[in-house]
């Protein structure tokens, strides 16, 4: 695998001290140490670009969130059973961030115990227990939570109460999108009725990160969400990945599609690489679960975690990040669209804002995903210092989603050395 010595001790202490469940990215690991902007150091001081991290998305180690978490951290830390400022002054400018509607926010660490609480507020307002998901669709870890991420692997069990539905798919799927996925998630409707379960809600990535990205047009959501309504289940947008700025000045993925959710799960660039996650909900939602349930998550919402969610938000408005998102998204989609113009095996490249989806084909006729081709490419940009990754139902659809500080000059480094991996791979 052309490691050094080092980093293969480092490699067998791994395996020897997490165990088998941890995978490494690339068959030639990245052994990091620094970060800086949108740029990571190994110990030899060799610097890549990062065109994969969606978490540290006002840049690596941004000196102001830094100066917020050392701050705050060096004043008090304890927890939401105490009464501190800092809290309700993060949950009142989070809320001029979604529609009115949607008037609480609590507090978690990880997107997936967000995805987890949403689950349980679902299960305890509307009493019933059916949940519609995408094919691929990835939402967190816990046990009750992985049985709605597919993407996971059959080994996981998904539950008599789980649907899946396939994703609206603008490359392979039908003409009108919006129309087809409202067809699916009809069918899972009925499907689960036939077989004595009602629908709780409708939960999809409103980005739609690991069913292969899709963003268009834009809209297309509002039929699916028309229907689990008057189904009498929720409609709850993920916001994990595209949440935050991500896809420009909408700010949200649901925003996008002109929707108001009865629920929306946030986390990772929320807190830049601090462990912070959260729910927005529609109030009367979750009033008999207050009653009835006490919610206390021992870090989640933590002084800390407040004061650096409150300099993230300050960098994502102080240097107009969503504007920024969008106009480099689409300057790079350009570039990538020409570079379609050389190479035949670039099937579609869609997105919005700061993320991309690219995808590889054996050809443009038979849209076969060419998934030996994107591991040669993730793996060619590795070796000319660019990370990235695939995703995807045949793992050929190259994610695209840096830094929201990415900048058109980082964008032209990204496409250059796209262009040589091009060359040497096809
Ligand atoms: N939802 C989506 C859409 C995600 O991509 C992820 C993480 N990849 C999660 C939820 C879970 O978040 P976490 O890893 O913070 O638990």
């Amino acid at each position: 695998t052309g490691l050094s010595s080092d980093e293969r001790e480092l490699v067998r202490r791994r395996e020897k001290l997490l165990g088998p469940a941890y995978r490494l990215f690339y068959q030639k690991p990245v052994h990091l140490v620094r970060g800086e902007g949108v740029w990571l150091y190994d110990p030899a001081g060799e610097r890549y670009l990062d065109v994969y991290n969606n978490v540290a998305s006002v840049g690596h180690c941004n000196p102001r969130v830094v100066e917020a978490l050392t701050r705050q951290a060096s004043t008090l830390n304890t927890h939401t059973r105490y009464l501190h400022e800092t809290i309700l002054t993060y949950a009142e400018r989070l809320q001029k961030k979604v529609p009115g509607e949607l008037g609480h926010i609590m507090f978690t660490c990880t997107g997936s115990e967000a995805n987890d609480l949403a689950l349980r507020v679902t299960r305890a307002y509307t009493g019933r227990r059916g949940m519609i998901v995408t094919k691929l669709a990835y939402h967190g870890l816990t046990c009750a939570v992985s049985e709605l991420s597919p993407s996971l692997g059959e080994y996981v069990e998904r539950g008599p109460h789980v649907r899946l539905v396939p994703p609206p798919d603008s490359y392979r799927g039908e003409v009108d999108v919006g129309k087809a996925f409202a067809t699916g998630v009809r069918a899972a409707i009925a499907d689960m009725r036939a077989n004595g379960i009602e629908p709780a809600a409708l939960l999809v990535d409103t980005i739609f990160s690991s069913d292969g990205v899709f963003a268009d047009p834009p809209g297309f959501l509002r039929e699916a969400v028309e229907v689990i309504r008057a189904a009498g289940g929720l409609f709850i947008a993920d916001e994990v990945q595209p949440g935050f700025g991500r896809v420009g000045p909408d700010f949200w993925g649901f925003a996008r599609h002109g929707l108001v959710p009865d629920m929306v799960t946030v986390g990772k660039p929320m807190g830049n690489g601090h462990p912070m996650a959260g729910v927005f909900m529609k109030p009367h939602l979750v009033e008999e679960f207050g009653r009835k349930a006490r919610y206390f998550n021992t870090f989640g919402g933590n002084p800390v975690a407040c004061a650096v969610g409150l300099a993230v938000l300050d960098v994502i408005e102080g240097e107009g990040l969503p504007e920024r998102a969008r106009d480099v998204g689409d300057y790079m989609r350009a570039g990538l669209r020409d570079l379609a113009g050389r190479y035949e095996a670039i099937g579609d490249v869609r997105g919005a804002g700061q993320f991309t989806g690219l995808e590889l084909v054996e050809d443009r006729a038979s849209k076969a995903p060419a998934a030996a081709l994107t591991t040669r490419i993730v793996n060619g940009l590795r070796e000319r210092h660019v990370l990235i990754s695939a995703t995807g139902p045949g793992a050929n659809i190259l994610k695209i989603r840096p830094p929201l500080v990415f900048t058109r000059e980082h964008a032209d480094i990204f496409l250059d050395r796209m262009a040589d991996v091009l060359k040497a791979s096809v």
